[in-house]
Formats: structure tokens, sequence, C-alpha cells
């Protein structure tokens, strides 16, 4: 067999990972996959999928040590651990890289001191992402370890996209700018696409619209990303399953002051009980078809916000990129629900974009184009794959440093 990574996902409570054959088609299933959950919790759970089976170990997970230590054991158990395969690299996914990570790195105790130094900027995310790396390259000491940055792709955004008009001396002594996330899924994507015109990645201008759970929207000329709708920090730009969003900032201090709430339950209704289950009562959008189907008026008015939101940041790339070749959407939403990308791409023909409706109702796994043949603007359903781009990475970091 070709190389295999390990791709880990290291969240507070959870760790998702996937065993990935960086040569593999994008849809192809992963050699293997599972998520270790409810770490902490007083009953954990340690799901795996090999060879067309599931399997699962139920017991207390303490912390991620154990957690891992289990994966590890129930996929030694069917055949597919560490003990009957070797793995090639670990790719990590890392929410915040800052200033400081343009492109992926082999992890050695400088860089991983690097990353701890960022807790401030991500204090929820990159203390669990740091938590993962420790476990791993204890369990696996004598495999090269490659952190993949969610930031990367947006390192070299011009400083007029990536600055705040706030005060200087206060925006640099915080680390205040514009870093953008879901890069990996971004660049991934976007590389996807001058293929898809046939064209060469240096002439391509385009807009991709990552829009799961949480949701982005990023501007590429030629390759790079020149715009992106997160910010600071992942609660910025469109509007998301349960994120507000952009929203005037101050509002915060409205909430503060006259409502009485505190920066934490301010922080948990905008990350938590807004967006789109802030208005309608659910972040699925499989739920919200539901609802409007039903008529229900508020599900009906957060699918309007979500929309209104959504063309605004395609309107805007637009204008940033003067000239667009195509717009692509990804991950859960975008893939899946025909309706957004309709009413999204709705009334654009003067501005080149025309939608063929059979084709976008077609429903695939494969990268498509649901525009139609005269449009000037090509619209695809590009499928988001972020653990073989971090996979592709790491292994590729891996080979060029032995
Ligand atoms: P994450 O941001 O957690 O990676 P995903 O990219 O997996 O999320 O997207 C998850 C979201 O995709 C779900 O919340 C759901 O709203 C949406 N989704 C998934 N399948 C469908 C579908 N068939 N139709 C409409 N929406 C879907």
């Amino acid at each position: 067999m070709s190389d295999l990574a390990l791709v880990l996902n290291s969240g507070s409570s959870s760790i998702k990972f996937q065993l990935v054959d960086p040569e593999r088609h994008a849809t192809d299933e992963p050699f293997a996959s599972g998520l270790v959950e409810q770490i902490g919790e007083p009953e954990g759970r340690v799901t795996l999928k090999y060879a067309g089976e599931t399997h699962t170990t139920t017991a207390p997970i303490p912390d991620h040590n154990v957690g891992l230590d289990m994966a590890f054991e129930l996929m030694n158990e069917h055949g597919c651990g560490p003990a009957e395969v070797e793995i090639t690299a670990v790719g990590h996914r890392v929410v915040h890289g800052g200033i400081l990570f343009s492109s992926p790195e082999i992890i050695t105790d400088e860089i991983l001191g690097m990353i701890r130094d960022l807790i401030p900027l991500a204090p929820l995310h990159n203390p669990a992402n740091i938590n993962g790396i420790e476990v791993a390259r204890r369990i696996l000491p004598d495999v090269p370890h490659v952190a993949v940055f969610d930031t990367g792709f947006y390192h070299s955004m011009p400083p007029a996209a990536a600055l705040y008009a706030i005060n200087k001396d206060v925006a640099a002594e915080h680390g205040i700018r514009r870093y953008g996330f879901h890069g990996t899924s971004h660049e991934y994507v976007s590389r996807h696409v001058p293929e898809m015109l046939g064209r060469p990645a240096e002439e391509v201008n385009q807009i991709t619209l990552h829009l799961g759970n949480g949701a982005s929207a990023t501007a590429v000329r030629g390759g790079r990303a020149i715009d992106t709708s997160m910010g600071m920090t992942p609660l910025a730009g469109l509007v998301m399953g349960t994120r507000s969003g952009d929203i005037d900032p101050g509002i915060v201090f409205h909430l503060h002051r006259s409502a009485g709430m505190s920066i934490d339950e301010i922080d948990r209704l905008l990350n938590r009980d807004s967006g789109v289950k802030g208005i309608s009562g659910v972040n699925d959008f499989r739920a919200l078809g539901e609802l409007i189907e039903e008529h229900n008026e508020d599900a009906f008015l957060a699918y309007n916000v979500y929309i209104h939101q959504l063309r605004r940041y395609i309107g805007s790339y637009m204008i940033a990129l003067g000239r667009v070749d195509a717009i692509t959407f990804t991950a859960g939403v975008g893939e899946n629900a025909a309706n957004v990308r309709a009413d999204a791409m709705a009334n654009l023909e003067n501005f080149g974009i025309r939608i063929d409706p059979e084709r976008n109702a077609e429903r695939s796994s494969l990268a498509r184009e649901i525009s139609t043949d005269d449009s000037p603007v090509k619209v695809f359903v590009i499928p988001t794959n972020e653990e073989l781009a971090i996979a592709r990475y790491a292994v590729e970091l891996a080979n060029r440093s032995r």
C-alpha cells in the first residue's frame, strides 16, 4: 500500500480521526475513520469505521490521552491500527496560526511553543489542538507530525482586507486583524476550479462559499485569497447554524449595559444561540427546510436572513475581484441544499450568472457545474475534503523531511 496519513482534528471534548491514503480519489471513503467523543463526561464513546463495518467502545474517557489510546486499541483490534499499518505522517488540524504561519509545518517543540503562544487568539480551539498534538506525539514518537492551519491560506491577504479600522496601536498590541478560517477547505476547493475551467490557476478569479455548520466566503485571485468573511474569530461574516455572523459591535455594549448580560453570556448567545437557530429554533438545514414546508414563519425568516447575508458577501466579492470566472459552493449546506444555491444565485443574469435548474437539482457526490453552458460566470458544486487536504500536506512534508 502507498503512504497512509493519520489525520486528527482534536476539539475540546472530541477527537475526529481518519486514516487517509493521500493518493486516493476525493470521493473514495477513507481507509478508516472514527470519533472519540464525550471526553471528560461520565460516559465516553469511541467509534471506528473500517472495511464497511462500524465498531464502538463505550467507557469513561477522562482525557485526550485515554481517548486516543482507546482509539488506537480499537484500530489495532480490527486490523487497521499502528500495529498493523504503517503511518507515514500525522496531520493535525490547527485552527489558529496567527500571522506566524502561512503554510503547514512539521511540528517540533519550537513550533508547538509558537502554537501555544497563539492561545490568546483562539482560547477555545488551540488548547484542544495542542492537546491532540501532544498525545499523538507521545503515542507515535517516530512519525513526523504536521500542523495544518485553518488561517494559513489568508496569510497573504492584502492589508486593506486584513486590517480593521480601529486604533492601530491597540490592534498591534492585541493581534487584532482579520485572520480568516476554513482556509484548508477554501484552498482545496479553489485549486480544483482552474481544472474544471480548463484555465491556468494564475488567470482565475473566483468566489468560494463554504456553507456548513460554520460558513464563510472567500474571494480568490490567481490562487491567492484576497478577502474572506470570517475575521479575527470564526464568529464573523455569514449567518451560520448557531453563529450570528456580522452584527453591529454596538449590540455587544447594549446587551452588556442595558440588558445586564455578562461577556460570557453574550459570547454564548452569539456563538451558540444565534444564526439560523437563533431565529428559527433549529440549526440544521434539513430541519429548517421541513419547517419552511410547514409554513413556519420564523424558519422562513431565518432562511431569508441567511440568503440575504450570503448575497451581500457574493456581491462585495464580485466588486473586489472586478471579474469573476467561477463561484463554487461546498460543505454540508453548499453541497446538498439546492434551494440555497438557487436562491443565492437568483436574478443575477445581468452579472453573467445563469443557473441551470436541472443541473442544480441533481444530487451527486461529484464535483459538477450547475450553471448553463452559456453562463459567463461558471457556478460549481465541489465537495470539500479537508481531511484529504491535510493528509496530502502531512505526507508531502514528511517525505520532504526524510
Ligand atoms: P461542519 O461545519 O460541522 O463541518 P458540514 O459541512 O458537515 O458541517 O455541514 C453540516 C450541515 O450541512 C448540517 O447542519 C446541515 O444543515 C447541512 N446539510 C447536510 N446534509 C444536508 C442536506 N441533504 N440538505 C440540506 N442541508 C444539509
